[in-house]
């Protein structure tokens, strides 16, 4: 086997479907999970822990928005899927999941694709704020026993860390901070952490974080095959995101 990682891409077709909303909870203060249910799940398939689906929903003035979220959890037996919601001020995404009740209708479209990280891993650093805390958590579930994973999460307070069951080795390291396009928290936690070889760190947070967190590990000579970050909003922007920074 090559020493370095690979990212195999799937396609998948893209399909519109139309799901009930099965249950509606809040896992923490400021993350609601909708599970989303139908027959119309029939066939869905979410092969990495980075993928992401549309939700569809109308925008303020009754156009259609369409914006990024993880399938946190697919219950194929069930035909349900979970899907977090970090609360924010203000998108169309989060203004229709805070309305959301047991019944309604949820437009989702997707995965169009899979990135498939793969290779000789021996070690996971996983980095991110609320928004990649569903890829995340969902990652180190899915990982195999014993695999050495840290994660490395900034939330808004102690009331936002999660509980993340697996049967990987698992170190959670949270940090708290105001401004979520502040980079410094979770570089101050990513400065902290050995990066022996055959690590390979997902990052996934507001662009400018994400970037400044790639920046800060190709400086310290960590290999750009050993590394995918991501910004997956900008700050400022409606619909914005980086996928591939
Ligand atoms: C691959 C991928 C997967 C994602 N998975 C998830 C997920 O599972 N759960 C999740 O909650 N988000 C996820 N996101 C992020 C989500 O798509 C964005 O936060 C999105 O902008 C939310 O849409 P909205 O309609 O609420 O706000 P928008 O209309 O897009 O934005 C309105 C304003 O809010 C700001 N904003 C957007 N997000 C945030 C935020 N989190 N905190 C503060 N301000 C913000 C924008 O800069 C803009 O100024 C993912 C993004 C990508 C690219």
């Amino acid at each position: 086997m090559t020493d370095m990682p690979r990212i195999r891409r799937v396609r998948h077709d893209t399909l519109r479907r139309n799901l009930t909303i099965a249950r509606t909870e809040r896992v923490t203060p400021q993350m609601l999970r909708l599970t989303l249910e139908g027959p119309e799940l029939e066939g869905f398939v979410s092969a990495s822990p980075d993928d992401h689906i549309k939700i569809i929903v109308p925008d303020a003035s009754g156009e259609t928005a369409m914006r990024d979220y993880t399938p946190r959890r697919h219950l194929p037996e069930a035909r349900q899927l979970e899907v977090d919601f970090a609360l924010h001020d203000a998108g169309p995404a989060t203004k229709w999941a805070l309305a959301a009740q047991v019944g309604d209708t949820a437009t989702i479209a997707g995965p169009r694709g899979s990135q498939i990280i793969e290779g000789n891993i021996e070690r996971w650093v996983l980095v991110g704020d609320e928004t990649a805390l569903p890829s995340i958590a969902r990652r180190i579930e899915e990982l195999p026993a014993a695999m050495p994973v840290t994660s490395l999460v900034a939330v808004a307070d102690a009331g936002e860390e999660q509980e993340i069951e697996t049967n990987a080795d698992h170190v959670a390291l949270w940090t708290h901070r105001s401004d979520p396009a502040d980079p410094a928290p979770l570089r101050r936690l990513l400065d902290r952490i050995a990066l022996p070889p055959r690590t390979f760190v997902w990052i996934a947070a507001e662009a400018s974080v994400a970037r400044a967190l790639r920046d800060d590990l190709t400086g310290r000579g960590h290999p750009k095959e050993w590394l995918k970050a991501a910004g997956y909003w900008i700050a400022g922007q409606a619909d914005g995101s980086a996928k591939d920074l």
